[in-house]
């Protein structure tokens, strides 16, 4: 189902009434799992509409197009929480860190220790999400479902990073089903306490898998610009 772009309000009550009813289905709590609405190529009307809307839970997936219009916004409202949730450059961690509140991309060793370091340097401290790859797709970023441990460890050990949750974004085109039921497994294994998985076409699958997080642009905002 594809937002209609003219009524961000009405797609947002649409979706979340969609969640609520799917946490029902399962057993959860109507508050166990939260909305990232994704603006990523989206109009700056369309992210004020939602803000007045009530939405304060946010993703952007690259660094340099949220640096354009979110310092502003998190001015006017203090209880925005902004999520980054596409790959970051170890030579962009400086400014991910000073602007998103949860970081959702954590996928291996080399990032872990600049954003350990520049924590320590910068005195904030980030809520952290390992990527996980579970369709081992090359092309994709997120650490194998094998490597998993390893930077767990290297985060928790070495580096005195806690590790608030995974993240997975299954192949496109895929049964996800799978990729949420994998996710969940390894979050039991490693005792990581949260889930960020659903887009706009598998929001409710991925809330009655465990989702905490569920990543909704445009069913929420509508398609997207090219660019
Ligand atoms: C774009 C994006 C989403 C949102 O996708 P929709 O299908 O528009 O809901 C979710 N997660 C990630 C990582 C994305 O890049």
């Amino acid at each position: 189902m594809s937002g209609n772009s003219s009524n961000i309000e009405a797609n947002l009550a649409s979706a979340k009434k969609r969640l609520e009813q799917a946490l029902e289905v399962a057993g959860r709590p109507p508050k166990a799992c939260r909305i990232v609405a994704v603006t990523k190529r989206q109009a700056n009307e369309k992210i004020d509409a939602a803000l007045i809307a009530g939405a304060r839970c946010f993703g952007e997936n690259r660094v340099q197009e949220a640096k354009e219009r979110w310092p502003e916004r998190q001015e006017r409202f203090s209880d925005i929480e902004l999520h980054l949730i596409g790959r970051l450059q170890t030579n962009k961690v400086k400014e991910a860190i000073a602007l998103f509140d949860v970081i959702e991309t954590l996928d291996r060793p080399k990032l872990a220790r600049a954003l350990a370091r520049e924590m320590e340097r910068s005195g904030r401290r980030r809520r952290l999400f390992i990527q996980v790859n579970t369709g081992a797709e090359p092309q994709k970023g997120g650490v194998l479902p094998d490597e998993l441990g390893g930077l767990v460890m290297l985060c928790r050990g070495e580096l005195g990073l806690e590790i608030e949750g995974l993240m997975c974004l299954p192949p496109f085109g895929q049964d996800p089903a799978p990729h949420f039921a994998e996710l969940r497994h390894l979050a039991a294994k490693y005792e990581i306490s949260r889930l960020s998985m659903g887009m706009s076409d598998d929001f409710e699958i991925a809330a009655r898998a465990g989702a905490h997080y569920v990543r909704i642009g445009t069913a929420i905002f509508g398609p997207r610009s090219e660019t």
